[in-house]
């Protein structure tokens, strides 16, 4: 009997979502470039299961059904590339690729096209929520054509995570569309963690809580509007003790202080840029990233201490209300960019994806689900082409109440020297879409002064110059 599903690439991912495919009932074979991890595999996990090992492509290939079905579980950028030409020869017209990995949407544009020249057709999906959900449910987001989906469907929805009985996946768009809504996923997962972090800062250096009270809150807040799978893991991490020194204490404290990336959030704010659509959140998010590995230049400048006040307890009640509020009204901000961006990506690159099925499909299996999600989903099921979720009746009533308490935090952040980057710019953000006017008159003016690049007025239709005085005459 043949294999159902090929995967090539038998590293943390791949294994268990190899695992993951058969455990649900379809006869898997497996490749991997080194066939020792191959073997390993086959003598440990995959032991008395329905998997075929191949030790070259050819064999892989010989061993599935047609069409063909091949996920790829490679090392993003180049590998791809190269197990696509290696497979490329071995493959009939109408055999089906599925790029697994965190690729580049712009490669898998470029590969989508190329493939479909050749006769072949190529998925780029999304996979999130790391080892445990590749083997458990990821959440999945397939993009490619749309007849084809039909073909992978019945496996996707199978494998992926599940959220209030429905499957984690849908069919998110044309092309690229599933690797562009993965790569605003990790963008999104970037301003969460930062605007998380920054409420942390807040509550242990500006209200000068204990690890344990820090971790009540967290776990307090998980039953609220903030609910969500990286509040609880921080609601885990805050008061996690240290067992790698003699010294008891925290963990996070022995931590050092410089925050990695794989450049998935540098990715969505260029695409951002590029697109022209203000994304201000995650971007100081990856700002925040980026500023915390100069690890040098910090050390060379001189340090300052956080500026605290002594407060009673109700007091301090009442900022942690204010932090709890200033989180979920940037997370509201940092969500509504991130769901701009697709929606005129979308219409820019054709890809016609369904906002409301991508807050669907992110409520399990990947790293940002949280409760607040089915609020999004609902608010683009009623209106589908609702151009900002600050038009939403449900979220501009959330921001509205929590604006006050928002500010307050915002200034005692700077007040107490405690930078909130993410959080101040989301105010920011919510302030500069609200303002009748903003100072980009003068801006105009000043481009129309130096550069002759004209401006448009509000009285009247019309291209505009003005003849402002020269500065070389005085
Ligand atoms: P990885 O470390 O990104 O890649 C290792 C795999 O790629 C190995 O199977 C390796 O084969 C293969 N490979 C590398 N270069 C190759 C080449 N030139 N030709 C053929 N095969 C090559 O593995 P991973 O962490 O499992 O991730 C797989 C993909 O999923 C990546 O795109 C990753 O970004 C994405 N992803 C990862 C996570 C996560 O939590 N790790 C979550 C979501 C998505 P050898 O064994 O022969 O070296």
């Amino acid at each position: 009997m043949k294999a159902q599903i090929g995967v090539i690439g038998l590293a943390v991912m791949g294994e268990n979502i190899a695992l993951n495919i058969e455990r649900n009932g379809f006869p898997i074979a497996v490749y991997n470039r080194s066939y020792d991890k191959t073997e390993k595999f086959m003598e440990t996990r995959a032991q008395g299961k329905q998997v075929t090992p191949a030790r070259t492509l050819e064999e892989l290939v010989a061993s599935l059904e047609s069409p063909r079905r091949i996920l790829l579980m490679v090392q993003a950028g180049k590998p791809v590339d190269a197990v696509i030409d290696s497979l490329k020869p071995l493959l009939d017209k109408g055999d089906i690729i599925i790029d697994g990995g965190n690729s580049h949407y712009p490669d898998t544009e470029r590969r989508a096209v190329e493939l479909e020249k050749e006769g072949l057709r190529f998925f780029g999906m999304g996979v999130s929520g790391g080892e445990e959900g590749a083997l458990w449910g990821p959440s999945l987001m397939p993009g490619g054509d749309k007849q084809t989906y039909t073909l992978l469907e019945p496996v996707l929805r199978k494998i992926a995570a599940k959220a209030d009985g429905e499957d984690c996946v849908t069919y998110v768009g044309a092309r690229s569309a599933g690797h562009f809504v993965k790569m605003v996923h990790n963008g999104i997962e970037y301003g969460d963690m930062q605007l998380i972090a920054e409420a942390y800062d807040m509550l242990r250096y500006g209200l000068q809580l204990s690890s344990q009270e820090i971790a009540e809150i967290f776990t307090a807040w998980n039953q609220t509007e903030l609910q969500s799978y990286l509040i609880e893991i921080t609601s885990h991490i805050v008061n996690f003790q240290d067992d790698q020194s003699d010294a008891s204490g925290l963990l996070l404290d022995k931590i050092l202080d410089s925050a990695g990336q794989k450049g998935t959030g540098k990715w969505t704010t260029v695409a951002a840029l590029q697109i022209g659509i203000p994304i201000p959140t995650m971007t100081a998010a990856v700002d925040a990233r980026l500023l915390s590995a100069q690890l040098k230049t910090r050390a060379a400048i001189p340090n300052q201490t956080a500026l605290t006040s002594a407060l009673s307890a109700s007091e301090k009640k009442e900022r942690v209300a204010a932090i709890q509020a200033a989180l979920y009204a940037s997370k509201i901000c940092s969500y509504a960019q991130g769901f701009h961006l697709i929606q005129e990506a979308s219409h820019e690159q054709q890809y016609d994806i369904q906002l409301d099925e991508t807050a669907r499909i992110w409520k399990a299996g990947c790293i940002i689900r949280a409760g607040f999600l089915d609020k999004i989903r609902s608010a683009y099921a009623k209106q589908p082409d609702l151009p900002h979720l600050f038009l939403d009746p449900s979220f501009a009533r959330d921001l509205d109440e929590r604006a006050p308490a928002w500010r307050n935090v915002v200034q005692w952040a700077a007040q107490s020297r405690i930078p909130m980057p993410a959080t101040s710019v989301s105010l920011a953000y919510y302030d500069s879409l609200r303002r009748e006017r903003l100072p980009a008159n003068l801006i105009q003016a000043q481009r129309d002064f130096f550069g002759a690049h004209t401006y448009q007025r509000t009285d009247r239709d019309g291209i505009f110059h003005t003849q402002w005085p020269s500065l070389l005459q005085k």
